[in-house]
């Protein structure tokens, strides 16, 4: 069984009059250091653009250059682009951090795939949150918390643990639960979704609207029942809050009864074989090795799969169609 924590197994204490960096002002970046403030932490932001380091001192926070924040902090918080994080911390990072400071990764991807090089005698430690950057400001505000994926790959000062629980703590990811994870497993966990299951229920989605429109419904209705009426939302919702099993007394019986008894049907399709490559590449690190090749050539396959999806004009067309369901309907 893995181990989840929570508030009380959290104490802040170990963040008592410690500093601590956040670096980068983005969507993590912005709440987490807009959390660890309410939650009575010492935060300075580091940045690159002045943008972003407007926007920190726009929200009451001292903003400085990335080595600026990171020197003398006690924990540095790396909130930037996973795939900037191994050039970031040659170049601004690895250089200022303090003996015994303890780096908190919010993905495994950059530790898990050795694409950062961090100095010995520092902490490296994960608090992943399974949660957009808004919506980590929004439940904290509101009180309900979030998941996160928590661990400790090196524990450097002996207080890896302690820290990375008060952090976690900190940005209310220990009111609902922080699952112990290494950086592999979330890695894994984060890629295998992307990869293993959201080309499948695109394909799912893809077939259906084409047998739909094959049978003559309109391609207005058939969006509104997939995804515009938020329907298939709320069951999703009713799975969070009363269980997967539970939540089809939701239903009617008409749908239960459809549901369960053509399920059979679908029972000879094993995605299990594609799914296991997708595993295979991403902890072989295949997958990774594939990504950084794709960057340092500057995105071209990137940008074939972006025209070949026509993601412009599907874009247009979604924004024409959701209009016609807003209230206003025009
Ligand atoms: P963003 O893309 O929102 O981060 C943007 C920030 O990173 C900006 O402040 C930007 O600064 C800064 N930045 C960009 N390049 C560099 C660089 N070379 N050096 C220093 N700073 C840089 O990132 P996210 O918040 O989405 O992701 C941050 C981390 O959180 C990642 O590890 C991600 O995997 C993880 N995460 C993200 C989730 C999400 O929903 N977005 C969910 C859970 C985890 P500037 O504007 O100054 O260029």
């Amino acid at each position: 069984m893995a181990r989840i924590f929570h508030d009380q197994d959290a104490p802040l204490a170990p963040l008592d009059g410690r500093r601590v960096a956040v670096v980068g002002y983005g969507n993590q970046g912005r709440s987490w250091a807009l959390n660890l403030r309410d939650s009575g932490v010492d935060v300075r932001v580091g940045t690159v653009a002045d943008a972003s380091r407007r926007a920190a001192e726009a929200d009451g926070f001292a903003a400085h250059d990335v080595a600026d924040a990171v020197r003398d902090a006690d924990v540095v918080c790396l909130l930037i682009p996973d795939e900037v994080m191994g050039e970031a911390v040659v170049a601004h990072v690895g250089p200022a951090l303090s003996p015994g400071a303890a780096v908190v990764f919010a993905s495994g991807y950059a530790v898990a795939f050795g694409e950062v090089d961090l100095p010995d005698g520092v902490d490296v430690t994960l608090v992943a949150p399974r949660m957009i950057g808004v919506g980590v400001r929004d439940c904290y505000v509101d009180g309900s918390g979030f998941i996160a994926f928590v661990g400790v790959d090196r524990d450097a000062s002996g207080n890896g643990w302690p820290v990375t629980l008060a952090v976690a703590r900190a940005i209310g990811a220990t009111r609902r639960g922080s699952v112990e994870m290494t950086f592999m497993q979330e890695a894994t966990i984060d890629l295998f979704v992307e990869q293993g299951i959201a080309p499948a229920l695109q394909k799912v989605w893809r077939d259906a609207a084409m047998v739909l429109l094959e049978a003559g419904i309109p391609l207005e209705a058939i969006l509104a029942e997939f995804y515009l009426s938020g329907e298939i939302e709320r069951t999703y919702r009713a799975m969070r809050e009363i269980g997967p099993t539970r939540q089809w007394q939701l239903h009617s019986q008409t749908s239960q009864y459809g549901t369960m008894s053509r399920a059979d049907r679908y029972a000879s399709v094993d995605l299990t074989a594609v799914m296991r490559v997708a595993v295979d590449e991403i902890t072989s690190g295949a997958f990774a090795k594939e990504w950084a090749a794709e960057r340092s050539a500057g995105y071209p396959r990137m940008a074939e799969l972006r025209t070949a999806e026509g993601r412009d004009q599907l874009m247009d067309f979604e924004d024409d169609v959701r209009v016609k369901f807003s209230p206003k309907g025009s």
